[in-house]
């Protein structure tokens, strides 16, 4: 008898520590990382996507609709990257995480936006992303933008732990900006030093750090490469004098290997998130890695 209710009172609570957490299921890693960082035990998060995958084509599986059903909030890159989502909210029919709801959170809201598609979109043009280039988190800075929209959302979810969340957000900034300006510091003997980039991923981090991206690997965004493409790259890598290849991680290296054979460039595979390489534990890693791999590959 004693031990059944001890058991009873163990489960209680257990039930009410797990209760008390915050289910948060994000779209990527690195806004897995940041939510961890501002929620801190306040929050369970789990990403949708890993760290090595390519985000504009993640496939839906029903056990995400499955963490979303049970998830408190829903943190997303927003813009058209991770339209992969929609379906997975609809199919989860949680409220709770529909647009507009207390726990929907767009990352993206509030980041000034770079390669916004003037006039009229068709589909001669690929895959561009319609509504500007998604890929802002490479520039560390507007991390502190996607914590702040995460803070946001936490507090509505949890307004009696608001002081707590603001306590965290403002950390985590201040960690921004000090790694940031030891980025910027060792890149500055790099200004002006031409890349050639797969996707077209690298705008934010290429402006933040002083990189020309001069040209794609991919023909147009969601495109793989013609020969006739990897030609052209070739005369104007040789006529600007382009040393290195930025590719993300996920991409096949056919394509950059040619060009590297081609014009003695140097090929970085690169990750782009927390978890997209060995070693990348965290959203810092991803830069600490990126910049590692620029000086190693431009030094030669
Ligand atoms: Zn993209």
């Amino acid at each position: 008898m004693k031990k059944t209710i001890l058991i009873l009172l163990g489960c209680f609570f257990c039930a009410s520590a797990a209760q008390a957490q915050l289910k948060v299921v994000t779209a990527s890693t690195d806004l897995k990382y940041i939510c961890e960082q501002v929620g801190g035990p306040e929050v369970k998060v789990e990403s949708l996507a890993s760290g090595d995958q390519d985000l504009h084509m993640v496939e839906p599986r029903p056990s995400m609709v499955f963490k979303l059903k049970k998830a408190d909030m829903v943190v997303r890159v927003g813009l058209d990257l991770d339209m992969w989502m929609d379906s997975l909210i609809n199919a989860a029919r949680n409220k709770a995480l529909f647009y507009g709801a207390p726990g929907y959170v767009d990352a993206s809201a509030g980041v000034p936006l770079l390669e916004k598609p003037e006039g009229k979109v068709d589909a001669s043009m690929g895959d561009i992303h319609i509504y500007g280039n998604p890929h802002y988190w490479l520039d560390p800075a507007n991390a502190k933008k996607v914590a702040q929209n995460i803070k946001a959302g936490l507090k509505r979810l949890r307004p009696e732990k608001a002081e707590f969340f603001e306590g965290n957000c403002s950390a985590f900034e201040r960690e921004v900006d000090a790694r940031l300006t030891g980025w910027e510091r060792r890149m500055a003997p790099l200004k002006g030093l031409k890349v050639v980039t797969y996707h077209s991923s690298w705008p934010y981090f290429a402006r933040r750090f002083g990189l020309e991206v001069v040209g794609h690997v991919e023909p147009k965004p969601g495109i793989p490469p013609t020969a006739s493409h990897l030609d052209e790259l070739v005369k104007l890598m040789k006529r600007d004098g382009v040393r290195v290849i930025l590719s993300e991680s996920y991409y096949p290296r056919k394509g950059p290997d040619f060009l590297a054979a081609r014009t003695g460039a140097e090929l970085v595979q690169a990750p782009v998130s927390t978890g997209g390489a060995k070693g990348v534990a965290t959203y810092f890693d991803v830069f600490d890695t990126v910049i590692a791999g620029i000086e190693k590959a431009a030094a030669r």
